[in-house]
């Protein structure tokens, strides 16, 4: 697609956008002067859908209304609710519905998914993960392998970026993998990385990993409702997202969570139990039923009746997801939105700053991450000050994230201004 740098060409780009409608379906907080903020910041919280509310209602309406009986007499009853979820959700990660269940926040599910499939032993105990990783992940990662009794520094390795880089080589992990493969217990990826924005070849790394016996593990804060996933067919062993960043489901919504098939109905792997993991035939036979019996699904790893105002809002903000058209209809504007941004980036040819996010369309996702080599403090309180949402990533990172839903390509024009006007 060629671009022009014109504000008309911005315009046009928005008349022409066939999601444009959806940006309505979202409240977008305003600025001092009562104006729209540019809101780019939905890789880190989303937007609240204006559905939501309502989702949220219901629910307290029910407990108002029925109390205990709305386990099964709700609009929407709760002892199935997390049902409601699946195939959404499924939809969104590439994935069969019994291989997905929406519980807990992403670093438990993390910890829960560990237990099954980190099993380290002697000679294949390390874990390989991508630098800069998010911490809660790396803290999750080195209480496992201590937790199993080995020593953090030996046993974790890390896919560092080469000297003088910020993004990975796709080579680099792969010749890890190949080198060091029969150490590796595990490979915990993320799908998209979120400082750099760069979106990882899920399915070769997971190829690679299991020709060499190690089991794969996804995190997909930064990738789940921003880029296709096909977690089944990649064969993926397990995966995990949050729901509050690209999926606007809001602070602290239930988390996802992946188990492929194949394990997802083996009642014999290992795993942290409790009474919402067992069969729901008779999971209320309580005391009656000392022993578990999982569910054969990926919902087996939930251990507690699950918290329904955390789940009520992933209702309708998946619901906006399928209308949209799913994440082929979504990532092909997010591509021509971001791919803007990086055309908008580059025509300003500033030394001042460097886009770090790989430019390839098949290596990221909405976000661009700008090292500002320059007083990136001082920019980015410029951006605030002129109502441009973005954040920064210390010591001098700007991280923006165009979304496909509620993002418009004069939002990106006028934030590409801001950032050219620096020097
Ligand atoms: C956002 C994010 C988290 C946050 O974890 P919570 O358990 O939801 O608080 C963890 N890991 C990554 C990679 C993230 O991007």
């Amino acid at each position: 697609m060629t671009f022009s740098a014109d504000e008309e060409f911005a315009r046009q780009l928005d008349r022409e956008d066939a999601l444009a409608g959806f940006r309505d379906r979202f409240h977008i907080p305003t600025g001092a002067n009562g104006k729209p903020l540019i809101y780019f910041v939905g890789n880190s919280l989303g937007l609240m859908p204006k559905a939501t509310r309502q989702a949220v209602d219901q629910e307290l309406d029910d407990w108002s209304r029925l109390a205990v009986d709305a386990h099964f007499d709700a609009a929407t009853p709760w002892y199935s609710y997390h049902e409601t979820l699946r195939e959404p959700a499924a939809r969104l990660v590439g994935a069969l519905p019994n291989e997905v269940v929406c519980m807990n926040s992403l670093t438990v599910n993390l910890h829960l998914l560990m237990v099954t499939f980190y099993r380290p032993t002697k000679g294949r105990a390390k874990i390989l993960m991508e630098e800069p990783a998010f911490p809660s992940d790396t803290y999750a990662i080195k209480s496992q392998i201590a937790h199993h009794g080995y020593d953090p520094e030996e046993s974790l390795i890390l896919a560092k970026p080469r000297s003088g880089e910020l993004a990975l080589h796709q080579e680099d992990i792969e010749g890890i993998i190949e080198k060091q493969g029969d150490e590796i217990a595990l490979v915990l990826f993320a799908g998209v990385n979120f400082f750099t924005g760069q979106l990882f070849d899920i399915s070769r790394l997971t190829s690679l990993a299991q020709k060499q016996g190690c089991m794969v593990g996804i995190d997909l804060a930064h990738a789940a409702g921003n880029v296709p996933l096909a977690l089944h067919d990649w064969n993926v062993d397990f995966a995990v997202w949050c729901s509050y960043k690209y999926l606007n489901s809001g602070p602290g919504a239930a988390a996802g969570a992946f188990v492929h098939e194949r394990h997802a109905r083996n009642r014999e792997l290992p795993r942290f139990a409790g009474w919402w993991g067992n069969d729901p035939a008779t999971r209320f036979r309580m005391q009656l039923e000392p022993d578990f019996v999982p569910v054969p699904s990926a919902d087996a790893w939930q251990l507690s009746n699950p918290s329904i105002l955390a789940m009520a809002p992933l209702r309708s903000s998946l619901a906006i997801f399928d209308e949209a058209g799913g994440m082929s209809a979504l990532r092909a504007k997010s591509l021509r939105l971001t791919g803007y941004f990086q055309f908008l980036l580059q025509q300003a040819s500033s030394e001042v700053f460097t886009v770090i996010t790989p430019p390839e369309p098949n290596e990221h996702g909405c976000q661009l991450s700008i090292l500002v080599h320059e007083r990136g403090k001082e920019l980015f309180e410029r951006l605030e000050a002129a109502g441009v949402k973005c954040d920064f990533r210390e010591p001098n990172v700007i991280r923006v994230a165009p979304t496909p839903l509620y993002n418009t390509f004069h939002e990106v024009w006028r934030c590409a201004q801001i950032l050219a006007r620096h020097r």
